[in-house]
């Protein structure tokens, strides 16, 4: 998924055999969510594109695929999984390990002002339909998961770990990290809470505050700091603004989600950061999920419930 996992496990059973299991459970995500992968059921979709008979779609991915429409629809579009034209166009991920100085100097990676007007006709949530299991993409039109694919393996995870409990090897308790995706599992056997540290996105070395958190959760970060090309003190990165097809530019630095599934806050987090810290609230509230963002300004906006549970460093 191009970024590192790590779990800490609560075991009294062969927590090594149960790590394998969770890189097999990742694996299997990855397999079929990934765009890069030829055989992935995101592939078949995108390579079924402009085909009348659609594209049917595996039974898992049925609700994951209404959940994130309708987040998409909520959001005015500000969540978008088919902004791939776009991105690919971009292509952030690969200038953002890119040492070619002289190119960045240049600015040279920025996209041709026609090329990505053109690429944005084909795009818009809106043009897909969902019909029980079939998906039909226009001509041109393809999905990206990046903004939600996190998510939906830490939903993965919790039901694996959920049914360890019937196994010998019984996982109590767990912290499992993707990225920004953080999930916390069940009660620590010392009975002490979750600490969820959130970055600085000023400073990404340190962490700017701490979530206490209880059993199972869902912690979902997306900022500007994690795949970015800086040209002339203008930071390109990698979450994209569909209306104008322009990095977002809400006066965000950085949205952390507090949510019951990973998915929704996966979904949420991206959204929240494209549309703005006041749509933002309004959206969080919608899904009774908890928000904390961080503005260009170093200022830290709160829902109620974030505030509760977060203290400063
Ligand atoms: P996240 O880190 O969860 O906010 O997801 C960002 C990733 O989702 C990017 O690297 C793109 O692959 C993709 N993406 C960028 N902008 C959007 C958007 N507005 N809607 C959906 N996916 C997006
Ligand atoms: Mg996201």
């Amino acid at each position: 998924m191009g970024t590192i996992v790590s779990f800490a496990l609560y075991t009294d059973g062969d927590g090594k055999a149960v790590l394998k299991e969770l890189g097999a459970c990742i694996e299997e995500t990855e397999a079929e969510i990934a765009w890069r992968r030829e055989e992935s059921a995101i592939s078949r979709i995108n390579q079924s594109a402009g085909n009348p008979d659609g594209c049917v779609l595996p039974e898992d991915l049925q609700e994951e695929f209404i959940k994130i429409w309708q987040i998409s629809k909520n959001s005015g579009g500000a969540l978008d999984v088919t902004i791939a034209p776009v991105v690919r166009l971009w292509n952030i991920d690969t200038w953002a390990v890119s040492e070619e100085e002289e190119i960045l100097e240049a600015g040279n990676f920025l996209p041709v002002e026609t090329e990505l007007a053109e690429k944005l006709l084909f795009t818009g949530y809106e043009n897909v339909t969902i019909e029980e299991n079939c998906i039909f993409l226009p001509e041109g039109f393809g999905l990206d998961l990046g903004a939600v694919g996190k998510g939906m393996t830490c939903d993965r995870i919790l039901a694996f770990l959920e049914e360890t409990k019937e196994t010998e090897n019984s996982v109590e308790a767990a912290v499992c990290s993707l990225g920004g995706n953080i999930l916390t599992y069940g009660e620590k056997p010392d009975g002490s809470p979750w600490k969820v540290g959130i970055t600085d996105p000023f400073q990404t070395d340190c962490y700017l505050g701490v979530l206490t958190l209880t059993g199972t959760n869902f912690v979902t970060t997306s900022g500007d700091y994690e795949r970015y090309v800086e040209v002339d003190g203008v930071r390109y990165h990698h979450i994209i603004d569909p209306q104008t097809g322009y990095p977002a530019n809400s006066g965000l630095r950085s949205v952390t989600i507090l949510s019951e599934d990973g998915l929704t806050g996966d979904a949420l987090s991206t959204a929240c950061f494209v549309l703005g810290s006041k749509e933002a609230l309004k959206l969080a509230k919608q899904y009774e999920a908890e928000i904390l963002m961080v503005t260009e300004d170093g200022e830290i906006i709160m829902s109620e419930g974030m505030a509760e549970i977060f203290q400063a460093l």
